[in-house]
């Protein structure tokens, strides 16, 4: 079942490859993917092979379309979902995953050392490494896509990967090659930022992540504004400034005073003992 969606998938790619330089990945280069909306049928074969990609566990999908704020969406083993929108002509389906921000949140706030590193030498990949990352939920509050989740098992955020592990052995993302409509494009970032902006031009549509958050690596087309549809409305401006940490601090507070109460009863302990030598 799985190698048919994938050769389905495979075969019309054939023709965009040459197009949008997508022949070998290479870490060299920097990536983007574009998800055209107006293509995708909602048929979550993506979804599908995303799950098997990265070994994740069966979910339950809601069914018809959704009537309430499309966000939240993804868990901590759903690392992308298509969700039905109403939309003015009908259904849109919306394919929701990490946006591999150019400049991401998420990396500016982890305390972790290295947890959360932009990956290829175009910094195409924003990844969370589970073996560093300890769970305090900076990115979560971070992310202005509200995209990474906490893992309740292993204490740990997870989110999208951009499949770094096939980029890195020349493959390109399960999603895209899975996709039987040519919903989904994957390659060479300029050129699929031109693809874009032509395609939202022949749909009189919008672009959600050209500008978002300072711009990131998924590209959506989508025939309305992102905000008609319940995406986040996110400004333009980089999410990495003081204010974002700040917010996280107020959000965060609990672990903040854990940390200071921590500090201070250490402290106590050291002069106690410094007293009664
Ligand atoms: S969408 Fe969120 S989780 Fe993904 S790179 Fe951007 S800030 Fe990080
Ligand atoms: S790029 Fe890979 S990890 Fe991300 S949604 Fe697609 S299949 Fe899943
Ligand atoms: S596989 Fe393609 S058409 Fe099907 S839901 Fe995913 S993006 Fe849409």
């Amino acid at each position: 079942m799985w190698n048919k969606f994938m050769n389905l998938g495979a075969s019309m790619k054939f023709f965009t490859q040459s197009m949008l330089g997508t022949s070998s990945p290479s870490p060299l280069v920097q990536y983007s993917m574009l998800i055209d909306t107006t293509k995708c049928t909602g048929c979550r074969i993506c979804d599908v092979a995303c799950k098997l990609e990265n070994e994740l566990p069966a979910e339950e999908r809601p069914s018809g379309i959704e009537t309430r704020p499309i966000i939240p969406g993804l868990t901590s083993t759903s690392f992308t979902i298509v969700k039905s929108v109403p939309g003015a002509k009908g259904p849109v389906f919306i394919k929701l995953q990490c946006n591999q921000c150019e400049d991401p949140a998420c990396a500016s706030v982890c305390p972790a050392k290295s947890a959360i590193t932009k990956e290829y030498e175009g910094g195409s990949v924003t990844a969370i490494d589970i073996t560093k990352c300890f769970g305090c939920k900076y990115c979560i509050v971070a992310c202005p896509f509200h995209i990474p989740q906490r893992d309740p098992e292993g204490k740990t955020a997870t989110k999208c990967t951009f499949c770094e592990s096939r980029l890195a052995r020349g493959l390109k993302p399960a999603c895209y090659e899975a996709c039987p409509m040519g919903a989904i494009k994957f390659g060479d970032k300029e050129k699929i930022r031109d693809f874009a902006i032509e395609r939202a031009k022949e749909i009189d549509g919008y672009i959600y992540g050209l500008k978002e958050a300072d711009g990131s690596n998924i590209l959506t087309i989508l025939p309305t504004q992102p905000g008609e549809l319940g995406l986040p409305e996110v400004d333009e401006k980089s999410y990495t400034s003081f204010a974002t940490l700040r917010s996280i601090l107020v959000e965060r507070s609990g672990i903040i005073i854990f940390i200071l109460a921590s500090v201070a009863f250490v402290l106590l302990i050291m002069l106690m003992l410094g007293v009664m030598k």
